[in-house]
């Protein structure tokens, strides 16, 4: 054959070969409304990523629902019966795939579990636990890292909140960093009251090592907050928890946390941590770049309202309504919502836009925690989307995709 003949042969050959290629290789499309603009679109996924994004006329479903990337929470102490926290074994592999499927069922496709203060031998136990099942095949790559929630908290009753006084201790370095080999260097983020005694080299040490810092469960001063900034923190955690009753109205740790535009507010919208003109006055301030909602969801979420026992054997009261309480100190438990409910709640309370909505419980914590992969519904990022409808108190899960794979799929 000439040469130029089996050129042309050729050419044909690779206009064929890249116009048909889409039908040669698998590949799945999700369609819904997007999220940012509310008009019909069509995802294609290969691999677990996302290939292509393009609007379409319309959609083969006649009652569409939206699509947004799946919900990124960073505090997650548990979930329906699994807790993070527990001493004594009860952490199973089986129970945190357990936790995370149950998650994937509320539109959740990545979270922090969270560890809250304990003895530093049951914290490595877990952390080593969670580490070794991080990286599980089954888990599509769910689990994005650690919160370290405490130890290192104010012991004052109120800023303390409902950790255990008896565990509760002054910033350990040495410490923190056996927790850190435990966790297979996992930690992303903690959580650490500023006024603390060494805690401003604690907060330049982990911001050196690329672990967010969070301030919270504090009582401190506009001074030490900011330093704390200065020093590298980044967040304050469950803004307007964690805090006395009874503050002064003039000096207390509300204001300069609010006051300070370097700060981003992670906040719990339940419905019970926080009253409504919160939320919106926290919202109006930081703005959808600097607010993440978050859950704070304990092992007693997703169970059958009731009374409970934890692991100290204190009674734990599940409200029908969905609080969950420590009756003899008077303080919230945790929460018993997932972050679905509080992208509900605060699209209602604020009128903001379901596009802002899913940044501050998305994309934000994406960003936050240099989570490049996921966050946003873009070309090259994991296939971690949700379907869904907005009903009165949350989000309706229709269908969940974590890395591509269908993991959930709501009973008609
Ligand atoms: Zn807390």
């Amino acid at each position: 054959m000439p040469a130029i003949a089996s050129r042309i042969l050729k050419l044909i050959t690779v206009i064929f070969l890249m116009t048909f290629a889409n039908t040669l290789i698998a590949r799945t499309k999700v369609e819904g409304l997007l999220y940012l603009t509310k008009k019909p679109v069509s995802v294609e996924i290969e691999d677990g990523m996302i290939v292509r994004i393009r609007e379409v006329k319309r959609l083969s479903d006649p009652h569409p629902v939206f699509i947004a990337p799946g919900l990124i929470d960073n505090q997650v102490n548990g979930f329906a019966g699994v807790s993070f926290c527990f001493a004594g074994g009860e952490l199973t592999r089986e129970g945190i795939f357990k936790a995370t499927q149950e998650l994937w069922k509320k539109g959740v496709t990545t979270y922090l579990p969270t560890l809250t203060t304990n003895t530093k031998e049951v914290l490595k136990h877990n952390l080593a636990l969670l580490s070794d099942s991080k990286n599980d095949s089954a888990l599509l790559g769910s689990i994005a890292g650690f919160h370290l929630e405490g130890p290192y908290i104010s012991p004052i009753d109120g800023y303390r909140g409902a950790h255990p006084l008896k565990y509760v201790r002054k910033p350990d370095w040495n410490e923190f960093m056996e927790l850190y080999e435990a966790s297979g260097k996992n930690i992303k983020t903690i959580t650490i009251a500023p006024e603390l005694d060494g805690a401003m080299e604690f907060i330049r040490k982990c911001t050196a090592m690329g672990i967010v810092v969070a301030i919270g469960h504090h009582n401190a001063t506009r001074e030490i907050i900011e330093e704390a900034v200065l020093n590298g923190a980044r967040i304050s955690t469950h803004l307007g928890n964690g805090c006395a009753n009874t503050i002064n109205r003039h000096v207390n740790p509300l204001w300069p946390q609010l006051a300070n535009d370097k700060l981003m507010a992670s906040i719990i919208c339940d419905g019970f941590h926080l009253r409504d003109e919160e939320i919106t006055v926290f919202y109006k301030i930081k703005g959808p770049d600097k607010t993440i909602i978050t859950s704070d969801v304990t092992s007693f979420a997703a169970l059958p309202p009731g009374e409970y026992k934890n692991e100290e054997g204190e009674t734990i009261i599940l409200t029908k309504e969905g609080m969950l309480r420590l009756p003899a100190q008077n303080v919230l438990y945790g929460s018993a919502s997932p972050i679905s409910r509080g992208v509900a709640r605060i699209l209602k309370i604020t009128g903001c836009s379901l596009g802002e909505a899913i940044r501050m419980s998305s994309t934000n914590p994406s960003k936050l925690y240099g989570l490049s992969d996921r966050g946003v519904i873009e070309t090259g990022k994991r296939a971690d989307l949700i379907l869904f409808e907005i009903g009165d108190s949350e989000l309706v899960i229709k269908k969940t995709y974590v890395k591509g794979k269908l993991v959930y799929e709501a009973q008609q």
